[in-house]
């Protein structure tokens, strides 16, 4: 097909309706376009620059946009003197928006001097639409602006703003359409997160997730489980599932499949070595699951399970659909049925209207169940969640006072659950090279552990046996065995 002479509404009459055919027609559309952009400029190759803000669903997403990228011709670069920036952002903090602003102020003074240079926004915080308003008014150097439902789209975007030389702004308030099967550029070769579901249905009031995610969306089993043979026969011996809320996998599917049967299926691929899983609200997390973890080899001893606050009153006004009875009733099932499982948590400090007894219950759920680690934060109101709307926000004084008791509690605790393996052999995943101690390789024990011990680089994405020396308080050194 002779891309070269069509315009970009030709293009659209010629492209496939169905996905992802359309999109690789793209690919090859914008590939024919950036050949001739390089003739233009005089240039043999152009750069990207993608920089991801927040969680691991949007490093996952990434992946993809990277692969896009690079099947179109672009070649990846750690400056952002690129000829194509893009910034996958995130909003669960109200200050990470104003991250955003301030740095496309320099992204504009560099393309003042780079005539080719596209500048394009995706991800969460393209979801809300003061930001687009803002964006469109005050920025309008930025060429591209996509949300977090049409990631996929990028290839017909592009096309779209290298053709009609004007912004393209494309924001999908949701979705029910779940495209896969585009080129990925995985992070590593022997690993890979796997999306199972997207969106989230739980309104957690302190969280925007639902709002700029949408609602709950499962991918069929059979596409996930497709999806995870094809990566192990390409190297990838760990995967990663991947929603907001893995433990209602399946709810909303035509022939609901259930989490546990899941990962059971999955469990049954022969070349895969570990599967993990994120994140696990307590309210789903099933007794079926407990068992199918259990009776699996290659399913990690490792759970995330945020845990937000200790007080059933705070879990209330949060809207977590547990008490803090619940879930330490949960705690000890799982405990009771895997001994030697790793848990860890997510905490917030300060939520409005937390009192001083409700942060000691907070303290005491830490204290009975002794997480391997847990990520402290300090709630931070959120514009457009229920809870920005709450009196009774905390002093400055009084959250910053909780956070370091906290903290002081939670790495005591961490210290000493991780020293339990001290002086065993474990089995270690290779990831890479340590920096900056070039000599030492980092690994990843089950349980999420890190490792540092000699060796050399060809071990990198294979299994081996470590003994653990010494445990540094939330990693250990160690010595390669037979
Ligand atoms: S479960 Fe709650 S905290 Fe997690 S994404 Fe959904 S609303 Fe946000």
């Amino acid at each position: 097909m002779n891309y070269i002479n069509m315009t970009y509404d030709e293009a659209c009459h010629h492209a496939p309706i169905e996905e992802p055919a359309r999109q690789y027609y793209f690919i090859e559309y914008c590939k024919a376009l950036l050949d001739k952009l390089k003739e233009v400029a005089e240039k043999e190759t152009f750069t990207f620059h993608l920089a991801t803000f927040g969680c691991q669903m949007n490093s996952r997403d990434s992946e993809k946009l990277q692969g896009i990228l690079e099947a179109i011709g672009f070649e990846e670069t750690d400056s952002e003197e690129a000829d194509f920036v893009l910034y996958n952002t995130c909003t669960v903090r109200e200050n990470a928006n104003q991250r955003v602003y301030g740095r496309l102020g320099h992204l504009n003074s560099l393309k003042q001097k780079n005539p080719h240079m596209m500048i394009s926004l995706c991800g969460c915080m393209m979801q809300e639409e003061e930001v687009v308003a803002k964006i469109r008014k005050s920025y309008r150097f930025v060429d591209i602006i996509f949300g977090t439902h049409n990631i996929f789209k990028l290839a017909e975007l592009m096309a779209e703003r290298l053709q009609k030389k004007k912004m393209v702004v494309d924001i999908w308030e949701g979705t029910d359409r779940i495209v896969e099967d585009l080129p990925t550029d995985r992070k590593y070769p022997f690993k890979s997160g796997v999306n199972i579901m997207f969106g989230c249905n739980n309104f957690c009031s302190y969280c925007i997730v639902p709002y700029v995610r949408g609602r709950e969306r499962s991918r069929s089993s059979k596409d996930i489980v497709d999806e995870v043979k094809k990566l192990s026969k390409d190297g990838v011996v760990e995967i990663m599932l991947l929603g907001q809320n893995v433990n209602s996998y399946g709810k909303n599917l035509e022939e609901p499949v259930s989490f546990a049967e899941l990962l059971t299926e999955i469990d049954q691929i022969e070349e895969l070595k570990r599967i993990r899983f994120m994140t696990s609200h307590p309210k789903d997390l099933s007794d079926e699951l407990i068992e199918a973890m259990k009776n699996s080899k290659k399913v990690c001893r490792h759970i995330h399970l945020p845990l937000q606050s200790g007080s059933s009153n705070i879990l209330k006004a949060m809207n977590r659909s547990y008490t803090k009875e619940q879930y330490l009733v949960l705690v000890d099932k799982i405990r009771a049925a895997m001994p030697d499982i790793s848990l860890t948590t997510d905490i917030i400090v300060g939520f409005p209207g937390e009192t001083e007894e409700d942060f000691l219950e907070t303290l005491d759920v830490v204290k009975k169940v002794r997480f391997d680690s847990a990520f402290t934060f300090v709630y931070s109101k959120r514009t457009g969640t229920p809870a920005a709307k709450m009196e009774c926000q905390i002093s400055d004084e009084a959250v910053k006072n909780r956070f370091d008791r906290l903290l002081k509690e939670v790495k005591l605790i961490s210290s000493e659950m991780c020293r339990r393996d001290e002086h065993t052999i474990q089995e270690v995943l290779v990831e890479d090279i340590n920096d900056p101690a070039r000599e030492l390789l980092t690994g990843r024990m089950g349980n999420n552990v890190t490792v540092h011990f000699k060796g050399d680089s060809s071990l990198i994405g294979k299994t081996v046996n470590v003994y653990l020396d010494e445990s540094k308080g939330f990693y250990y050194m160690g010595t390669l065995r037979p």
